[in-house]
């Protein structure tokens, strides 16, 4: 999954972990994304070479989770993909969210807004002279590859989270 700020996560057994550097031998090391916990995991490519898991708090709640999962990935989404309406995006998400249905009301309303506000900002203005076509018309290709780019984002996303 992703962060708030749009950089990946790791879940293991309900904990955050986020990226914090690379070491020799394409080792990467990830660390537990609460402050003054010492837990850390080593990952080479795919394998987990080593792993610390003692946390010093209590892991999140599965809902809680799914909730920070399916908004932050939605931002993601919508800050990329602005041919396709807010409500189709949304209920796309959800429909390829297996624990969707712990949604609350209130988090699928937040969704929602945010999905407006982002779409307001990137409506384009009705070309008036063959300069702005020409522009309209650029920046039509250019979502077309942001789309494409979307997909692959999208299928790698699912690949990663199966890992864990
Ligand atoms: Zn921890």
């Amino acid at each position: 999954m992703f962060s708030e700020k749009g950089t990946k996560l790791l879940i293991i057994d309900n904990y955050k972990f986020g990226f914090q550097k690379n070491l020799a031998d394409n080792i990467q090391r990830w660390i537990c994304t609460k402050r003054k916990c010492k837990a850390y995991i080593k990952l080479n490519g795919d394998c987990l070479c080593e792993e610390v898991l003692t946390h010093n708090h209590e892991s999140e709640d599965d809902g809680k989770l799914v909730r920070q999962k399916l908004t932050n990935s939605l931002k993601r989404k919508c800050d990329k993909l602005i041919t396709e309406r807010p409500s189709k995006i949304k209920r796309k998400e959800i429909a390829s969210n297996i624990h969707s249905e712990s949604l609350l009301q209130n988090d699928i309303n937040r969704v929602h807004k945010y999905l407006n506000a982002a779409k307001l900002r990137t409506i384009p203005k009705l070309p008036s002279n063959l300069e702005e076509l020409h522009k309209s018309v650029s920046e039509y290709f250019i979502i077309c590859i942001l789309y494409l780019h979307l997909v692959m984002t999208i299928v790698d996303f699912q690949i990663n989270d199966l890992k864990f």
